[in-house]
Parts: C-alpha cells; sequence; structure tokens
C-alpha cells in the first residue's frame, strides 16, 4: 500500500516538475537560437586608477535581451549555458565580440595602447585547446596587441589547478594576453596559489570592502589583503566600489585600480565615448 501511495505522490508532483523542466529547456532553446541570431550584447564597465581618475579598461559584461522576458542577467543564463553545453559557443561570441569593440575604439582614436578590455572566461574555455586557437585567431584579426586583452578566471576555475589547466594558461599567456585572477577571496582561497599561477593581476571580490567606510576594522583588513597580494607579486584591482568614501580610504590604503558603481555601472558600449570625455576633465581638474 506504501509503494502505490509513494507512486501517487509522484505523480502528484510530476506536473509541476515538468512545468520547470519545459521552462528550462524552452529558455535553453531560445539561448541557442539567440547564439545565431544575435540577441546577446555586451555592457562595458570602466576600471579606473584611483590616483588620478583615468580610465585604464573595460570589463565586458554579457546580457541577453529576451524577446519576452526582457533582459536576463549572467547570472542566471551562464549556468544554463554551462549544463546545455553551450558555454564554449557563448565564450567564443564574447572574445569575438569584445575584442572587436576594442579594436573600434582603438580605430576611432577614442583609446590608447594602455587601455584593456577584460574579458570573463569561463572553466570551460580555460580547458578547451581550442580557445586558445579562437584568442590566437581573433587577435590576428583585429591586429590588436595580446596586452591590450585581460582574461578574467575565477579563483574557482583556477583553484582546481589540474595539468590541463596549468598548460591551457601558460599557453594564453604565450600569446601575451593578459591574465587575472577573479573574485579573489570568495573561493578555496588557497594563498599559495597565488605564488604558483601564471597570472598578472587580482581581481579582489567586492565582499571584501562592503564594509568599507562604515566598518572601522576594515581598512586594516584591506591592507592585509593588498599587502598578501603585492608579496606574491601582484597587483590588485578593487570591484564593487560604491561610494566615494570607499575610493578615497582605498585610494589612501595604496590602491592603484578599482571598478564600481560609483564610478559607474555597466553601460552599453555606445557611451563609452561620453565616460572617456569625462574621465579627461576630471584628470584636468586634478592637475
Ligand atoms: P564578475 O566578473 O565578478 O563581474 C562583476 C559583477 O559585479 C557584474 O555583474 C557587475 O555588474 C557587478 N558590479 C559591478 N560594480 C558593482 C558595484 O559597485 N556593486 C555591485 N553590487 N555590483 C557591481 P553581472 O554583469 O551581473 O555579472 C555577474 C557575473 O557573471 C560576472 O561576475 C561573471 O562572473 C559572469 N559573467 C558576466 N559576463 C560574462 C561572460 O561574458 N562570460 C562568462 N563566462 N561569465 C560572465
Ligand atoms: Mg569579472
Ligand atoms: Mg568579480
Ligand atoms: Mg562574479
Amino acid at each position: 500500500a506504501s509503494k502505490a501511495e509513494g507512486q501517487n505522490r509522484l505523480h502528484r508532483f510530476e506536473p509541476g516538475l515538468l512545468l520547470v523542466r519545459r521552462l528550462r529547456s524552452q529558455l535553453v532553446e531560445d539561448l541557442r537560437a539567440t547564439l545565431k541570431d544575435g540577441g546577446l550584447t555586451l555592457h562595458y564597465q570602466p576600471v579606473v586608477e584611483l590616483a588620478t581618475g583615468r580610465i585604464e579598461g573595460v570589463e565586458a559584461l554579457v546580457r541577453w535581451n529576451h524577446p519576452t522576458r526582457g533582459f536576463i542577467m549572467p547570472d542566471e543564463f551562464i549556468p544554463l549555458a554551462e549544463e546545455a553545453g553551450l558555454i564554449s559557443e557563448l565564450g567564443l561570441w564574447v572574445l569575438r565580440a569584445a575584442v572587436h569593440q576594442l579594436r573600434d575604439w582603438i580605430n576611432a582614436s577614442l583609446v590608447d595602447s594602455r587601455f584593456s578590455v577584460r574579458i570573463n572566461i569561463s572553466a570551460t574555455d580555460l580547458q578547451s585547446l581550442q580557445f586558445i586557437e579562437d584568442v590566437r585567431n581573433v587577435l590576428k584579426e583585429t591586429g590588436v596587441r595580446p596586452e591590450q586583452v585581460v582574461l578574467e578566471l575565477t579563483e574557482v576555475a583556477i583553484v582546481r589547478g589540474n595539468e590541463l589547466d596549468r598548460y591551457s594558461l601558460g599557453g594564453l599567456r604565450g600569446l601575451g594576453v593578459g591574465i587575472e585572477i577573479d573574485d579573489f577571496g570568495t573561493g578555496y582561497s588557497s594563498i599559495s596559489y597565488l605564488r604558483r599561477l601564471p597570472v598578472d593581476r587580482v581581481k579582489v571580490d567586492r565582499s571584501l570592502i562592503t564594509g568599507l567606510g562604515t566598518d572601522p576594522t576594515q581598512p586594516a583588513l584591506v591592507a592585509a589583503v593588498l599587502q598578501l597580494i603585492r608579496a606574491c607579486g601582484l597587483e590588485a584591482v578593487w570591484e564593487g566600489v560604491e561610494t566615494a568614501e570607499q575610493a578615497e580610504l582605498l585610494r589612501g590604503l595604496g590602491c592603484l585600480s578599482a571598478q564600481g558603481y560609483f564610478f559607474s555601472r555597466p553601460v552599453p558600449p555606445e557611451q563609452i565615448p561620453e565616460l572617456l570625455a569625462g574621465q579627461a576633465e576630471s584628470a584636468a581638474r586634478q592637475g
């Protein structure tokens, strides 16, 4: 009897599960289609040199403009793309779109050779030898200098640190592109890997600065993290700066670069020229 009951229960729940599954697979189909017909766009968020206000580069952040659901944010569809085996295709689209955009800005003399575009790459990209070829190809076809392209990898992706990953990192490094660890301080945070990995910079997760400006013990923590990163021969970028006070505290602590809503939200590429023009003014004001 209990077995029959169990089956009944299962039946009662099934329509709901099916619905969720159908919505999911519809979304996967939509994503598959949108990769073909251009429903993805990139927004760009400035990374700012704290001492001068100069925009040293931008981070490309993908958005999905869904025909009926509006903008869908990456935290919602990147995991879906991973599961559905679409992440490589998505990663290639982002890589190409971002580097071509940078090429256009360079050609329009909007940015100089110090300006970089940062691209988030997934653990899957890192594991694929094809991805190294893709990076090589897009650099070749655009003529963009490799130093102007920085790949952001999360700690979680890097820390697994198997042989293949290390080989791929070496391969990417060999092309001359920059490598940055993203979301530092949220993952498994093995400190020793900071010294071992072939990376250039570390982007500290915004959770490490949320208390800055309110919690009096926070500056000491930021100073310690900065010191740790520098002791490993690396430089830090601070993300999630939302207030003038936070920016000022970071600058005072000797931090060089930061990113966050205080400087600018991620914006569509059409708004970048205006932001670049504003930066010149603020630099002039500072003398
Ligand atoms: P992330 O690479 O750590 O990017 C920073 C995220 O923080 C972005 O969210 C950005 O909009 C947000 N952010 C920036 N400044 C502030 C701030 O001052 N306060 C707060 N609260 N948030 C801020 P977004 O665009 O929703 O992206 C979320 C994550 O999705 C990214 O985290 C990245 O891991 C992933 N992602 C975004 N674009 C791509 C992509 O093209 N490929 C891959 N594989 N992942 C991507
Ligand atoms: Mg990032
Ligand atoms: Mg991050
Ligand atoms: Mg993140």
